[in-house]
């Protein structure tokens, strides 16, 4: 069978429009890497006859700061993106993780975990010095040694009278017995074709879906607002491409629609380091101060003309 371009197709019924998002998080100034999957994500969305819709992942109050969201939002003005209003605000939608997470609670696949910092890396040392080597995730973490997994009742309820702050992790032994073999689907917008990749859930471990400070996780928010928001395909770095793995399970427990996936290649730096705020990698705003143009910076990025 011959695939279609999907950019030759007619434009669907509005019900069955491909809905995609772009999804930064206010925590510093965008860079070259975000303009790219902003403009990518424009870009797939008009090839697809779909909406676009812009979400801010502003759940870390200490790190989200109003001055990188109103600058995000001249950022992607200056790129000449419009969205839909008004814009989801995840900090404005706790009630929302927390009802997923009570669903994800009455599965019984969610344990509370009252290890700190310090005590996670101090059981990693023991056991790396009794000769077990602990695995690293696939963002370079030493997984979860799973202390809490099997606390007693009467310890929980100890450290619960004894107000000791807790996060709560996903069981993912007792999540993959729940959801059996999972896959997720990658899309190819040349050819419209799908191609299912499996979870690998066990390079993970247990991870944490409700933080202490706030009642929700980066993977938990992403997987409920993709779900609300009615996101179809998602295009986003190559670097959430195993976070995936966490992502389909999420959705498969708690019975959502999954979207399709297309995870796009990093932009590097000169010295081969992927672009990111945390290493301070130029802004926009900063190249477009020393006389950056959109037309330039689109021509950098492989957007030509005609494709936009
Ligand atoms: N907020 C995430 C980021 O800025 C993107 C999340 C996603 O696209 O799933 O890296």
């Amino acid at each position: 069978m011959i695939a279609t371009d999907p950019s030759e197709t007619k434009a669907p019924a509005s019900e069955n429009r491909a809905v995609l998002r772009f999804a930064p998080s206010p925590n510093g100034y965008l860079h070259r890497g975000h303009a790219y999957s902003a403009l990518l994500n424009a870009e797939f969305a008009r090839r697809l006859h779909g909406r676009l819709l812009l979400r801010i992942e502003d759940i870390d109050p200490q790190r989200s700061l109003p001055r990188y969201c109103s600058a995000l939002e001249e950022d992607l003005a200056w790129l000449g993106l419009t969205f839909e209003q008004p814009v989801r605000r995840q900090s404005e939608h706790f009630a929302d993780y927390r009802e997923s997470f009570a669903r994800l609670h009455d599965l019984g696949v969610v344990y509370r975990c009252f290890c700190s910092r310090g005590e996670i890396g101090a059981a990693v040392k023991r056991m790396s010095a009794g000769g077990i080597t602990s695995p690293l995730d696939p963002d370079g973490t030493p997984v979860y040694p799973g202390t809490c997994r099997t606390l007693k009742k009467s310890d929980i309820e100890n450290r619960l009278a004894e107000g000791k702050p807790f996060q709560w992790r996903l069981d993912h032994q007792k999540a993959m017995k729940q959801t059996g073999p999972v896959s997720w689907s990658r899309f190819d917008i040349e050819t419209g074709r799908t191609t299912a990749i499996p979870v690998q859930l066990d390079r993970w471990g247990d991870v944490v879906l409700v933080r202490k400070d706030i009642p929700t996780t980066y993977h938990l928010s992403v997987v409920v607002d993709d779900s609300i928001q009615g996101i179809t395909h998602i295009v986003r770095g190559q670097d959430l491409e195993a976070a995936t793995d966490i992502h389909a399970t999420l959705q498969n427990l708690l019975l959502l629609k999954p979207p399709l996936y297309i995870h796009h290649p990093l932009l590097r730096d000169g010295s081969g380091e992927k672009l990111s705020k945390s290493r301070l990698s130029r802004s926009l705003r900063d190249e477009r101060s020393e006389g950056l143009t959109l037309a330039r910076l689109k021509r950098e990025l492989g957007f030509s003309e005609s494709r936009e």
